[in-house]
Protein backbone atom coordinates (compact mmCIF):
# COMPACT_ATOMS: atom_id res chain seq x y z
CA UNK A 1 0.00 0.00 0.00
CA UNK A 2 1.04 3.49 -0.32
CA UNK A 3 2.40 4.92 2.89
CA UNK A 4 2.55 8.87 1.21
CA UNK A 5 0.83 11.88 2.23
CA UNK A 6 -0.31 12.77 -1.40
CA UNK A 7 -1.92 10.45 -3.63
CA UNK A 8 0.53 11.84 -6.86
CA UNK A 9 3.82 10.23 -7.95
CA UNK A 10 6.77 12.35 -6.29
CA UNK A 11 9.33 13.88 -7.99
CA UNK A 12 11.89 11.22 -6.81
CA UNK A 13 9.27 8.39 -7.54
CA UNK A 14 9.23 10.09 -10.91
CA UNK A 15 12.59 10.32 -12.03
CA UNK A 16 13.38 6.84 -10.99
CA UNK A 17 10.30 5.64 -13.08
CA UNK A 18 11.32 8.18 -15.71
CA UNK A 19 14.65 6.80 -16.20
CA UNK A 20 13.26 3.22 -16.55
CA UNK A 21 10.65 4.24 -19.03
CA UNK A 22 13.85 5.58 -21.00
CA UNK A 23 15.12 2.22 -20.63
CA UNK A 24 12.17 0.74 -21.75
CA UNK A 25 12.16 2.18 -24.86
CA UNK A 26 15.61 1.56 -25.47
CA UNK A 27 15.23 -1.78 -24.69
CA UNK A 28 12.32 -2.06 -26.74
CA UNK A 29 14.42 -0.66 -29.77
CA UNK A 30 17.09 -3.12 -29.34
CA UNK A 31 15.24 -5.74 -29.73
CA UNK A 32 12.57 -4.86 -31.92
CA UNK A 33 14.14 -6.92 -34.83
CA UNK A 34 13.44 -10.17 -32.60
CA UNK A 35 8.92 -9.76 -32.61
CA UNK A 36 6.95 -10.88 -35.39
CA UNK A 37 6.37 -7.14 -37.39
CA UNK A 38 2.88 -8.06 -37.75
CA UNK A 39 1.19 -8.80 -34.08
CA UNK A 40 0.00 -12.77 -34.65
CA UNK A 41 -3.25 -11.82 -31.50
CA UNK A 42 -6.61 -12.50 -32.51
CA UNK A 43 -10.05 -10.51 -31.65
CA UNK A 44 -10.57 -9.46 -28.38
CA UNK A 45 -7.31 -11.73 -26.99
CA UNK A 46 -5.85 -8.49 -25.34
CA UNK A 47 -9.07 -7.63 -23.36
CA UNK A 48 -9.24 -11.14 -22.12
CA UNK A 49 -5.97 -10.72 -20.35
CA UNK A 50 -7.40 -7.60 -18.34
CA UNK A 51 -8.65 -7.08 -15.10
CA UNK A 52 -12.75 -6.61 -15.97
CA UNK A 53 -12.48 -3.75 -13.48
CA UNK A 54 -10.52 -0.76 -12.43
CA UNK A 55 -8.42 -0.87 -9.44
CA UNK A 56 -9.52 0.34 -6.25
CA UNK A 57 -6.47 1.43 -4.76
CA UNK A 58 -3.27 2.58 -6.87
CA UNK A 59 -0.84 0.19 -7.84
CA UNK A 60 3.07 0.24 -8.24
CA UNK A 61 4.21 1.96 -11.22
CA UNK A 62 6.47 -0.92 -11.93
CA UNK A 63 2.97 -3.53 -12.94
CA UNK A 64 2.57 -0.96 -16.18
CA UNK A 65 5.93 -1.86 -17.23
CA UNK A 66 5.25 -5.71 -16.26
CA UNK A 67 2.59 -5.59 -18.12
CA UNK A 68 3.69 -3.78 -21.22
CA UNK A 69 6.05 -6.55 -21.66
CA UNK A 70 3.63 -9.46 -21.17
CA UNK A 71 0.61 -7.85 -22.80
CA UNK A 72 0.77 -4.91 -25.01
CA UNK A 73 3.98 -5.95 -26.56
CA UNK A 74 2.07 -9.04 -28.62
CA UNK A 75 -0.43 -6.64 -29.52
CA UNK A 76 1.65 -4.53 -31.36
CA UNK A 77 2.94 -3.94 -34.97
CA UNK A 78 5.94 -2.84 -34.81
CA UNK A 79 5.58 0.41 -37.07
CA UNK A 80 9.46 1.15 -35.87
CA UNK A 81 10.69 -2.02 -36.92
CA UNK A 82 13.25 -1.87 -40.05
CA UNK A 83 11.44 -4.73 -41.71
CA UNK A 84 8.28 -2.64 -42.00
CA UNK A 85 6.89 -2.16 -45.47
CA UNK A 86 3.34 -1.56 -45.16
CA UNK A 87 1.30 1.54 -45.65
CA UNK A 88 3.63 4.50 -45.54
CA UNK A 89 6.30 4.86 -42.77
CA UNK A 90 5.19 6.56 -39.29
CA UNK A 91 8.52 7.54 -38.10
CA UNK A 92 9.92 7.51 -35.18
CA UNK A 93 13.33 9.43 -33.98
CA UNK A 94 15.35 9.45 -30.68
CA UNK A 95 15.22 13.82 -30.86
CA UNK A 96 11.21 13.87 -32.06
CA UNK A 97 10.46 11.08 -28.86
CA UNK A 98 12.42 13.30 -26.12
CA UNK A 99 10.89 16.86 -28.11
CA UNK A 100 7.42 15.16 -27.13
CA UNK A 101 8.11 14.01 -23.87
CA UNK A 102 9.34 17.76 -23.35
CA UNK A 103 5.49 18.52 -24.83
CA UNK A 104 3.80 16.28 -22.41
CA UNK A 105 5.78 17.46 -19.25
CA UNK A 106 4.91 21.30 -20.19
CA UNK A 107 1.37 20.43 -20.50
CA UNK A 108 0.48 23.32 -21.83
CA UNK A 109 -2.57 23.82 -23.76
CA UNK A 110 -1.79 26.28 -26.97
CA UNK A 111 -5.28 27.44 -28.71
CA UNK A 112 -4.42 31.15 -28.12
CA UNK A 113 -1.29 32.83 -28.45
CA UNK A 114 -1.83 34.12 -24.75
CA UNK A 115 -2.23 30.67 -23.76
CA UNK A 116 1.19 30.15 -24.01
CA UNK A 117 2.60 32.49 -26.34
CA UNK A 118 5.47 29.91 -26.74
CA UNK A 119 3.68 27.53 -28.42
CA UNK A 120 2.12 29.60 -30.99
CA UNK A 121 5.59 31.28 -31.74
CA UNK A 122 7.84 28.49 -32.09
CA UNK A 123 5.04 26.68 -34.13
CA UNK A 124 5.19 29.71 -37.05
CA UNK A 125 8.82 29.98 -36.97
CA UNK A 126 9.67 25.83 -37.24
CA UNK A 127 6.58 26.18 -39.93
CA UNK A 128 8.59 29.39 -41.86
CA UNK A 129 12.06 27.17 -41.72
CA UNK A 130 10.47 24.32 -43.14
CA UNK A 131 9.31 26.77 -46.17
CA UNK A 132 13.12 27.22 -46.90
CA UNK A 133 14.14 24.06 -46.39
CA UNK A 134 11.63 22.20 -49.04
CA UNK A 135 11.34 25.07 -51.45
CA UNK A 136 7.97 26.14 -50.73
CA UNK A 137 6.59 29.66 -51.78
CA UNK A 138 7.31 32.52 -50.13
CA UNK A 139 3.29 32.89 -49.81
CA UNK A 140 3.24 30.71 -47.58
CA UNK A 141 5.47 32.18 -44.83
CA UNK A 142 3.79 33.86 -41.75
CA UNK A 143 5.13 37.01 -42.56
CA UNK A 144 3.59 37.41 -46.23
CA UNK A 145 -0.33 37.07 -46.39
CA UNK A 146 -0.27 33.45 -45.62
CA UNK A 147 1.46 30.69 -43.07
CA UNK A 148 1.26 26.98 -41.64
CA UNK A 149 0.29 25.25 -38.68
CA UNK A 150 0.45 21.78 -37.33
CA UNK A 151 -2.00 20.07 -37.99
CA UNK A 152 -2.98 16.07 -36.65
CA UNK A 153 -3.06 14.80 -39.65
CA UNK A 154 -3.34 15.17 -43.51
CA UNK A 155 -7.00 14.44 -43.41
CA UNK A 156 -7.50 17.31 -41.17
CA UNK A 157 -5.49 19.34 -43.27
CA UNK A 158 -7.34 18.20 -45.98
CA UNK A 159 -10.71 19.54 -44.49
CA UNK A 160 -9.50 22.84 -43.09
CA UNK A 161 -8.20 23.52 -46.30
CA UNK A 162 -11.50 22.53 -48.23
CA UNK A 163 -13.77 24.59 -45.53
CA UNK A 164 -11.59 27.53 -46.33
CA UNK A 165 -12.27 27.08 -49.99
CA UNK A 166 -15.64 26.66 -49.93
CA UNK A 167 -16.13 29.72 -47.27
CA UNK A 168 -13.83 32.06 -50.01
CA UNK A 169 -16.33 30.66 -53.34
CA UNK A 170 -19.88 31.75 -51.13
CA UNK A 171 -18.05 35.07 -49.61
CA UNK A 172 -19.01 32.96 -45.89
CA UNK A 173 -22.95 32.33 -46.83
CA UNK A 174 -22.57 28.54 -46.38
CA UNK A 175 -20.91 29.13 -43.09
CA UNK A 176 -24.24 31.04 -42.60
CA UNK A 177 -27.03 29.72 -44.06
CA UNK A 178 -26.01 25.95 -44.79
CA UNK A 179 -25.94 24.60 -48.78
CA UNK A 180 -27.37 24.91 -52.17
CA UNK A 181 -26.08 21.18 -53.31
CA UNK A 182 -24.32 23.38 -56.13
CA UNK A 183 -20.38 23.28 -55.06
CA UNK A 184 -18.08 20.60 -56.76
CA UNK A 185 -14.88 19.20 -55.83
CA UNK A 186 -12.13 17.34 -58.08
CA UNK A 187 -9.25 15.11 -57.45
CA UNK A 188 -8.04 12.04 -58.95
CA UNK A 189 -9.06 8.33 -58.99
CA UNK A 190 -5.73 7.67 -57.10
CA UNK A 191 -6.35 10.60 -54.20
CA UNK A 192 -6.28 9.51 -50.71
CA UNK A 193 -9.48 8.37 -49.49
CA UNK A 194 -9.30 11.22 -47.08
CA UNK A 195 -10.09 13.82 -49.92
CA UNK A 196 -13.80 12.09 -50.04
CA UNK A 197 -13.96 12.22 -46.31
CA UNK A 198 -13.60 15.56 -45.60
CA UNK A 199 -16.31 16.18 -48.38
CA UNK A 200 -18.07 14.30 -46.78
CA UNK A 201 -17.87 16.39 -43.27
CA UNK A 202 -18.10 19.74 -44.85
CA UNK A 203 -21.49 18.82 -45.75
CA UNK A 204 -20.63 18.98 -49.28
CA UNK A 205 -21.70 15.42 -50.07
CA UNK A 206 -19.67 12.62 -52.11
CA UNK A 207 -21.86 12.61 -54.83
CA UNK A 208 -20.03 16.31 -55.68
CA UNK A 209 -17.30 14.93 -56.43
CA UNK A 210 -15.52 14.30 -59.63
CA UNK A 211 -12.58 11.47 -59.62
CA UNK A 212 -10.62 12.53 -62.54
CA UNK A 213 -9.27 9.94 -64.97
CA UNK A 214 -5.75 9.49 -64.56
CA UNK A 215 -2.76 8.40 -67.41
CA UNK A 216 -0.07 5.42 -67.82
CA UNK A 217 1.91 6.22 -64.57
CA UNK A 218 -1.33 7.20 -62.33
CA UNK A 219 -1.32 10.58 -62.48
CA UNK A 220 -4.11 13.11 -62.89
CA UNK A 221 -4.88 13.92 -66.61
CA UNK A 222 -5.35 17.35 -66.54
CA UNK A 223 -7.48 17.47 -70.12
CA UNK A 224 -10.07 15.67 -68.06
CA UNK A 225 -10.08 17.90 -65.08
CA UNK A 226 -10.55 20.57 -68.01
CA UNK A 227 -13.89 18.37 -69.63
CA UNK A 228 -15.18 18.15 -66.12
CA UNK A 229 -14.93 21.32 -64.91
CA UNK A 230 -16.73 22.79 -68.16
CA UNK A 231 -19.30 19.99 -68.19
CA UNK A 232 -20.55 21.16 -64.70
CA UNK A 233 -20.15 25.34 -65.28
CA UNK A 234 -22.46 24.16 -68.09
CA UNK A 235 -24.93 22.48 -65.44
CA UNK A 236 -24.39 25.50 -63.29
CA UNK A 237 -22.40 24.06 -60.81
CA UNK A 238 -19.57 25.87 -59.03
CA UNK A 239 -16.05 24.42 -59.19
CA UNK A 240 -14.29 24.73 -55.96
CA UNK A 241 -11.96 22.97 -54.94
CA UNK A 242 -8.92 20.75 -56.78
CA UNK A 243 -7.36 18.45 -54.92
CA UNK A 244 -3.73 17.32 -56.64
CA UNK A 245 -1.21 15.11 -55.12
CA UNK A 246 2.28 14.47 -55.01
CA UNK A 247 2.85 10.54 -54.05
CA UNK A 248 0.24 8.48 -54.27
CA UNK A 249 -0.84 6.24 -51.82
CA UNK A 250 -1.18 3.42 -54.20
CA UNK A 251 1.90 4.11 -56.47
CA UNK A 252 3.36 7.38 -55.60
CA UNK A 253 2.15 9.08 -58.26
CA UNK A 254 2.77 12.79 -58.74
CA UNK A 255 -0.26 14.93 -60.40
CA UNK A 256 1.10 17.72 -62.88
CA UNK A 257 0.98 20.48 -60.76
CA UNK A 258 1.82 23.41 -63.46
CA UNK A 259 -1.29 22.38 -65.98
CA UNK A 260 -3.71 22.05 -63.08
CA UNK A 261 -2.48 24.90 -61.90
CA UNK A 262 -3.30 27.05 -65.05
CA UNK A 263 -6.93 25.67 -64.90
CA UNK A 264 -7.82 26.63 -61.35
CA UNK A 265 -5.91 29.72 -62.06
CA UNK A 266 -8.04 30.14 -64.88
CA UNK A 267 -11.66 29.00 -63.22
CA UNK A 268 -10.85 31.12 -59.93
CA UNK A 269 -10.68 27.05 -58.47
CA UNK A 270 -8.51 26.64 -54.90
CA UNK A 271 -6.08 24.17 -55.43
CA UNK A 272 -4.51 22.37 -52.75
CA UNK A 273 -2.11 19.88 -52.55
CA UNK A 274 -1.82 16.78 -50.62
CA UNK A 275 1.91 15.71 -50.80
CA UNK A 276 1.49 14.15 -47.15
CA UNK A 277 4.50 10.95 -47.65
CA UNK A 278 6.25 12.66 -50.70
CA UNK A 279 6.60 16.62 -49.58
CA UNK A 280 9.80 15.67 -47.38
CA UNK A 281 12.29 14.96 -50.12
CA UNK A 282 11.84 17.99 -51.71
CA UNK A 283 14.69 18.39 -48.61
CA UNK A 284 16.91 17.53 -51.32
CA UNK A 285 17.69 19.90 -54.03
CA UNK A 286 17.48 16.39 -56.34
CA UNK A 287 13.97 15.90 -56.22
CA UNK A 288 12.29 19.07 -55.75
CA UNK A 289 11.07 18.59 -59.25
CA UNK A 290 7.93 16.38 -57.47
CA UNK A 291 7.10 20.14 -56.02
CA UNK A 292 6.92 22.14 -60.08
CA UNK A 293 3.86 24.39 -59.84
CA UNK A 294 3.85 24.72 -56.57
CA UNK A 295 3.51 28.27 -56.97
CA UNK A 296 -0.09 27.96 -58.03
CA UNK A 297 -1.59 25.91 -54.63
CA UNK A 298 -3.60 27.89 -52.51
CA UNK A 299 -2.74 25.26 -49.64
CA UNK A 300 -0.33 22.70 -49.72
CA UNK A 301 0.18 20.04 -46.95
CA UNK A 302 3.33 17.40 -46.17
CA UNK A 303 3.52 14.88 -42.96
CA UNK A 304 6.67 15.31 -41.19
CA UNK A 305 5.19 12.22 -39.11
CA UNK A 306 5.74 10.13 -42.55
CA UNK A 307 9.54 10.85 -43.79
CA UNK A 308 10.46 13.57 -41.96
CA UNK A 309 11.78 11.82 -38.55
CA UNK A 310 8.96 13.27 -36.42
CA UNK A 311 7.04 11.17 -34.09
CA UNK A 312 3.05 11.15 -35.26
CA UNK A 313 1.39 13.07 -34.77
CA UNK A 314 2.50 15.93 -37.17
CA UNK A 315 0.88 17.27 -40.35
CA UNK A 316 2.20 21.08 -41.76
CA UNK A 317 -0.35 22.44 -43.57
CA UNK A 318 0.27 25.81 -45.45
CA UNK A 319 -2.34 28.29 -46.73
CA UNK A 320 -1.30 31.21 -49.17
CA UNK A 321 -4.35 33.66 -47.83
CA UNK A 322 -4.79 32.67 -44.09
CA UNK A 323 -7.44 35.69 -44.00
CA UNK A 324 -9.90 33.21 -45.82
CA UNK A 325 -8.89 29.87 -43.65
CA UNK A 326 -9.12 31.84 -40.27
CA UNK A 327 -12.87 33.45 -41.24
CA UNK A 328 -14.01 29.70 -42.28
CA UNK A 329 -13.22 28.36 -38.84
CA UNK A 330 -13.17 31.27 -35.87
CA UNK A 331 -15.10 31.85 -33.15
CA UNK A 332 -14.90 34.20 -30.54
CA UNK A 333 -16.90 33.72 -27.16
CA UNK A 334 -16.33 36.12 -24.71
CA UNK A 335 -14.32 33.78 -22.09
CA UNK A 336 -11.55 33.80 -25.09
CA UNK A 337 -11.35 36.91 -25.98
CA UNK A 338 -7.89 38.63 -25.21
CA UNK A 339 -6.48 42.14 -25.79
CA UNK A 340 -3.91 40.76 -27.55
CA UNK A 341 -5.78 38.33 -30.21
CA UNK A 342 -7.96 41.72 -31.03
CA UNK A 343 -4.96 43.72 -32.04
CA UNK A 344 -3.87 41.32 -34.73
CA UNK A 345 -0.46 41.07 -33.68
CA UNK A 346 -0.56 37.63 -33.22
CA UNK A 347 -2.09 34.07 -34.44
CA UNK A 348 -4.43 32.49 -32.59
CA UNK A 349 -3.88 28.44 -34.01
CA UNK A 350 -7.43 27.52 -33.04
CA UNK A 351 -9.00 29.59 -36.01
CA UNK A 352 -6.43 27.18 -38.21
CA UNK A 353 -7.78 24.06 -37.01
CA UNK A 354 -10.87 21.95 -36.27
CA UNK A 355 -10.64 21.74 -32.40
CA UNK A 356 -10.19 24.53 -30.09
CA UNK A 357 -7.33 22.93 -28.04
CA UNK A 358 -3.40 22.06 -29.40
CA UNK A 359 -0.91 20.02 -28.43
CA UNK A 360 2.68 21.43 -28.12
CA UNK A 361 3.96 20.07 -31.41
CA UNK A 362 6.21 22.33 -32.60
CA UNK A 363 9.08 20.98 -29.76
CA UNK A 364 9.02 17.33 -31.48
CA UNK A 365 9.80 19.10 -35.45
CA UNK A 366 12.25 21.80 -33.54
CA UNK A 367 14.02 19.15 -32.01
CA UNK A 368 13.96 16.80 -34.54
CA UNK A 369 15.65 19.66 -37.17
CA UNK A 370 18.02 21.40 -34.61
CA UNK A 371 19.19 17.44 -33.76
CA UNK A 372 19.54 16.15 -37.42
CA UNK A 373 20.14 19.29 -39.28
CA UNK A 374 19.19 19.82 -42.94
CA UNK A 375 22.72 17.73 -44.18
CA UNK A 376 21.39 14.80 -41.56
CA UNK A 377 17.84 15.13 -43.64
CA UNK A 378 18.48 14.82 -46.48
CA UNK A 379 20.98 11.76 -46.36
CA UNK A 380 18.36 9.69 -44.80
CA UNK A 381 15.62 10.93 -47.50
CA UNK A 382 18.70 10.10 -49.83
CA UNK A 383 19.18 6.48 -48.66
CA UNK A 384 16.35 5.65 -48.27
CA UNK A 385 15.12 6.98 -52.03
CA UNK A 386 18.64 5.18 -53.20
CA UNK A 387 17.21 1.75 -51.44
CA UNK A 388 14.12 1.74 -53.50
CA UNK A 389 15.88 2.17 -56.47
CA UNK A 390 18.33 -0.35 -55.67
CA UNK A 391 15.07 -2.74 -54.65
CA UNK A 392 13.55 -1.74 -58.09
CA UNK A 393 16.17 -2.55 -60.33
CA UNK A 394 16.25 -6.31 -58.74
CA UNK A 395 12.72 -6.83 -59.56
CA UNK A 396 12.97 -5.63 -63.41
CA UNK A 397 16.04 -7.60 -63.77
CA UNK A 398 14.25 -10.73 -62.59
CA UNK A 399 11.72 -11.39 -65.44
CA UNK A 400 9.46 -13.14 -63.38
CA UNK A 401 8.02 -10.53 -61.63
CA UNK A 402 7.05 -6.91 -62.65
CA UNK A 403 7.26 -3.32 -61.24
CA UNK A 404 3.62 -1.26 -61.71
CA UNK A 405 4.65 2.11 -61.27
CA UNK A 406 7.36 4.04 -61.66
CA UNK A 407 9.50 4.49 -58.51
CA UNK A 408 9.93 8.04 -58.06
CA UNK A 409 10.67 7.77 -54.55
CA UNK A 410 10.44 5.27 -51.38
CA UNK A 411 7.74 2.95 -53.11
CA UNK A 412 8.04 -0.15 -55.28
CA UNK A 413 4.90 -1.42 -56.54
CA UNK A 414 5.55 -5.11 -58.34
CA UNK A 415 3.53 -8.22 -58.47
CA UNK A 416 4.97 -11.67 -59.57
CA UNK A 417 3.60 -12.34 -62.69
CA UNK A 418 1.42 -14.77 -61.79
CA UNK A 419 -2.54 -14.33 -60.91
CA UNK A 420 -4.25 -12.08 -58.96
CA UNK A 421 -4.93 -15.01 -56.31
CA UNK A 422 -1.19 -16.13 -56.43
CA UNK A 423 0.37 -12.78 -55.30
CA UNK A 424 -2.96 -12.61 -52.89
CA UNK A 425 -1.30 -16.39 -51.35
CA UNK A 426 2.38 -14.70 -51.12
CA UNK A 427 1.28 -11.79 -49.60
CA UNK A 428 -0.17 -13.72 -47.03
CA UNK A 429 2.59 -16.12 -46.29
CA UNK A 430 5.22 -13.35 -46.32
CA UNK A 431 3.16 -11.44 -43.61
CA UNK A 432 2.37 -14.76 -41.57
CA UNK A 433 5.77 -15.07 -41.30
CA UNK A 434 6.58 -12.44 -39.06
CA UNK A 435 9.84 -11.35 -40.86
CA UNK A 436 8.67 -8.44 -42.49
CA UNK A 437 4.90 -6.66 -43.30
CA UNK A 438 3.92 -5.38 -46.82
CA UNK A 439 0.66 -4.03 -48.02
CA UNK A 440 -0.94 -4.44 -51.40
CA UNK A 441 -3.00 -1.96 -53.63
CA UNK A 442 -4.69 -2.63 -56.86
CA UNK A 443 -2.97 -1.21 -60.06
CA UNK A 444 -5.05 -1.55 -63.87
CA UNK A 445 -7.25 -3.89 -61.56
CA UNK A 446 -3.90 -6.18 -60.62
CA UNK A 447 -3.27 -7.08 -57.17
CA UNK A 448 -0.50 -5.53 -56.66
CA UNK A 449 2.61 -5.84 -53.58
CA UNK A 450 3.40 -2.39 -52.08
CA UNK A 451 6.88 -2.50 -50.68
CA UNK A 452 7.23 1.32 -49.09
CA UNK A 453 10.60 2.08 -47.42
CA UNK A 454 10.45 4.84 -44.63
CA UNK A 455 11.39 3.50 -41.33
CA UNK A 456 14.16 5.60 -39.20
CA UNK A 457 16.81 2.16 -39.22
CA UNK A 458 15.63 0.26 -42.37
CA UNK A 459 19.01 -0.13 -44.65
CA UNK A 460 19.76 -1.16 -47.47
CA UNK A 461 20.62 -4.46 -45.97
CA UNK A 462 17.07 -4.81 -44.33
CA UNK A 463 15.68 -4.34 -48.09
CA UNK A 464 17.85 -6.73 -49.79
CA UNK A 465 16.88 -9.53 -46.89
CA UNK A 466 13.09 -8.89 -47.51
CA UNK A 467 13.57 -9.28 -50.80
CA UNK A 468 15.56 -12.70 -50.74
CA UNK A 469 12.90 -13.98 -48.66
CA UNK A 470 10.10 -12.57 -50.75
CA UNK A 471 12.41 -14.92 -53.42
CA UNK A 472 12.61 -18.06 -51.18
CA UNK A 473 8.45 -17.44 -50.14
CA UNK A 474 7.48 -17.08 -53.97
CA UNK A 475 9.41 -20.42 -55.08
CA UNK A 476 7.90 -21.87 -52.23
CA UNK A 477 4.67 -21.40 -52.86
CA UNK A 478 5.30 -22.04 -56.79
CA UNK A 479 6.19 -25.81 -55.53
CA UNK A 480 3.44 -26.03 -53.52
CA UNK A 481 0.71 -24.90 -56.20
CA UNK A 482 1.95 -26.96 -58.91
CA UNK A 483 1.93 -30.62 -56.97
C1 LIG B 1 -0.90 9.17 -45.65
C2 LIG B 1 -1.62 10.00 -46.63
C3 LIG B 1 -2.81 10.65 -46.31
C4 LIG B 1 -3.50 10.49 -45.01
O1 LIG B 1 -2.70 10.82 -43.97
P1 LIG B 1 -3.21 11.13 -42.50
O2 LIG B 1 -2.16 12.09 -42.06
O3 LIG B 1 -3.18 9.84 -41.78
O4 LIG B 1 -4.55 11.72 -42.57
C5 LIG B 1 -3.39 11.43 -47.27
N1 LIG B 1 -2.85 11.58 -48.46
C6 LIG B 1 -1.70 10.99 -48.82
C7 LIG B 1 -1.13 11.18 -50.18
C8 LIG B 1 -1.04 10.17 -47.89
O5 LIG B 1 0.12 9.60 -48.23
Amino acid sequence: MNNKDTIHMSINEFKENGYKVIDWIADYYENIESYPVLSTIKPGELRKSLPKNPPKDGENFNNILTDMDDKIIPGVTHWQSPNFFAYFPCNATGPAILGDLLSSGLGIQGMLWASSPACTELESHVLDWLVDMLHLPEKFKSDSFGGGVIQDTASSATLCALIAAREKISNGKINESGFDNSIRVYTSMEAHSSIEKAVKIAGIGSKNIRLIEVDQDFAMNPIKLREAINKDIKNRKIPAFVCATIGTTSSSAIDPLNEIGEICNEFGIWLHVDAAMAGSASICPEYRFIHDGIDYADSYCFNPHKFLLTNFDCSCLYVSDREALIKSLTINPEYLKTEVSQSDAVFDYRDWQVPLGRRFRALKLWSVIRYYGINGIQSHIRGHIKSAKFLSDLITEDNRFEVMAPTVLNLVCFRYRESNQFNKLLLNELNKSGELYLVHTKLNNKYTIRFSIGQTNTTKDHVLNAWKFILKKTEELERTMVK
